[in-house]
C-alpha cells in the first residue's frame, strides 16, 4: 500500500456506503456526505480532498489531517499477447497478491483476489500450494478494482468483476461484502448485480447467509459429480457434502435477480471427463437453476495433472447440452503470461506452512489413485 502521510490515519476505501455514512455522523456530520465522497473517490477519481468542493472547508481539512486514501501499488504489469492484463498487487506486511484484466468486445472482466494465498487445499490449484497468510482488507480488495480502473484509463472500462483470484471469498466475508457493495453501489460503481460474481468452493453457511445480505451473483467451483471424487478435488466438501451444498444453491436461486448459480467444472483429464461422469452431473443438477462454466485444466509447476483433450471436453460439453443444461467451455487468457484461473501465485508468506505438509506428503496421492476413484 501507498504509505498514507500519517500513520494512524484512517484509509476511506475501507467504508461501503452504510460504513461512511457510520463515520460521518461520528464526526457530527450528515449521513449524506457518504454518498458524496463516494462520487469523489470511485467515479470523478479524486484523491486530493481540497477539490472536494461539495464538502465544506472544516470538513475538507480534517479529513486531510486524521483519513487516506490508501490503495494496493501495482509492483510487476504484465500484458499477454491476447490484450490480458496481469498486474502484482503490493500489500502491506510485504504480501503480493495477483489481480487479472480480460478485455473481450463487449465487455472488460476483472479477476480479483479475496485473500492473501488460500486456506483450502484444492488439489488442482496452485494458490492452494501457496499456503495462506491472511483476508484481505475491504480497502485491498476493492482497491484492486480502484487500482486497476486508473491504470486503464477512460478508454478501457471494467464492466465485470469476479472473485475469481486467489483464495476464498466466503471465508473473508465480511471484507467482501462490503467491497462488492461498493462495486454494486450506484454512488461508486454502479455495477449491475449480475456483473459482479462471487465464486466459492462451497461454504454452505456463509452462502446462506450471503443470500440474506447481498445481491451478487455466484458462482459455485463444484468439479465433481460425486462425494466420493469431490472430497479429493475440493476437500472442503468433507465438511459440506453435495447434498448440503446443492440444498444451499437452490436457496441462493430463490430471490431475484439471481435467477441461476453457475457451476465451474475444472477439466482434467481421466479424473472427471468421462461420459458417465457427465450424465452423473445431469442427475445431480436436474432440480438447480443453474448454468454449466468447464474450464480447461491451466497446468503449472508440479502438478499431477493434464487437461483433458479438446475431444472429451467437447463430448462432455455435448452430453450436458443434450441434456438441456446451457454449457459454456471458458476460454483460456493470457495463458502466456500464467494468467490463467489457478495459476496466480502472487508472494505469500505463508502462516499455514502448507508447502511443507505437502513436500513431506510426497505432494498428495497420484493422479492415477484419483482416477480409480472417478465415477467413470
Ligand atoms: N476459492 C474460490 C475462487 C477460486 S478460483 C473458488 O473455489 O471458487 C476460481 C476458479 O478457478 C475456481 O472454480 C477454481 O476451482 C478454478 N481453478 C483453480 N485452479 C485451476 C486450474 N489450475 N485450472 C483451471 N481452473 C482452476
Amino acid at each position: 500500500m501507498t504509505a498514507p502521510v500519517n500513520p494512524e490515519a484512517i484509509n476511506l476505501l475501507g467504508f461501503d456506503r452504510k460504513g461512511l455514512a457510520a463515520f460521518f455522523v461520528g464526526l457530527g456530520e450528515k449521513p449524506f456526505r457518504a454518498t458524496q465522497l463516494l462520487k469523489w473517490l470511485y467515479q470523478e477519481e479524486v484523491t486530493d480532498f481540497a477539490l472536494m468542493s461539495n464538502i465544506s472547508k472544516p470538513l475538507r481539512a480534517y479529513l486531510q489531517e486524521h483519513c487516506s486514501i490508501s490503495a494496493p501499488e501495482i509492483v510487476v504489469e504484465q500484458k499477454a499477447t491476447d490484450g490480458t492484463f496481469k498486474w502484482v498487487m503490493q500489500m502491506h506486511c510485504g504480501n503480493r497478491v495477483e489481480t487479472v484484466f480480460i478485455p473481450e468486445e463487449n465487455r472488460g472482466t476483472l479477476c480479483i483476489s479475496s485473500q492473501v494465498g488460500c486456506a483450502l487445499a484444492c488439489s488442482f490449484c496452485s494458490t492452494a500450494q501457496q499456503g495462506f497468510n491472511r483476508n484481505l482488507s475491504t480497502a485491498e480488495i476493492v482497491g484492486q478494482l480502484y487500482v486497476a480502473q486508473r491504470r486503464l484509463g477512460k478508454a478501457q472500462r471494467i464492466t465485470n468483476v469476479v472473485m475469481m483470484g486467489m483464495g476464498e471469498p466466503l471465508l473473508n466475508f465480511d471484507n467482501v461484502v462490503a467491497a462488492v457493495n461498493l462495486m454494486m453501489d450506484d454512488f461508486a460503481y454502479g455495477l449491475s448485480k449480475r456483473r459482479v460474481t462471487i465464486s466459492t468452493s462451497g461454504v454452505v453457511p456463509a452462502m446462506y447467509k450471503l443470500a440474506q445480505e447481498c445481491d451478487v451473483s455466484m458462482a459455485v467451483s463444484l468439479h465433481a459429480p460425486t462425494d466420493e471424487l469431490r472430497d479429493q478435488l475440493v476437500p472442503i466438501n468433507q465438511k459440506y457434502p453435495l447434498v448440503e451444498l446443492l440444498a444451499a444453491c437452490r436457496e441462493y436461486v430463490q430471490s431475484a435477480p439471481r435467477r441461476f448459480i453457475t457451476f465451474e467444472y475444472v477439466m482434467l483429464d481421466g479424473v472427471n471427463d468421462s461420459p458417465a461422469d457427465a450424465r452423473a452431473l445431469i442427475k445431480l443438477l436436474h432440480d438447480v437453476p443453474c448454468k454449466m462454466n468447464l474450464i480447461p485444466f491451466n497446468p503449472f509447476p508440479n502438478t499431477r495433472y493434464s487437461c483433458s483433450s479438446a475431444a472429451a471436453i467437447e463430448r462432455f460439453k455435448s452430453i450436458l447440452h443434450k441434456a438441456g443444461l446451457v454449457t459454456t467451455v471458458r476460454k483460456t487468457r493470457g495463458d502466456d503470461i500464467d494468467a490463467a484461473c489457478g495459476q496466480l501465485v502472487g508472494q505469500v508468506k505463508d502462516k499455514s506452512r502448507r508447502h511443507i505438509r505437502l513436500q513431506q506428503m510426497g505432494l498428495l496421492e497420484t493422479q492415477e489413485a484419483l482416477k480409480h476413484t472417478s465415477s467413470a
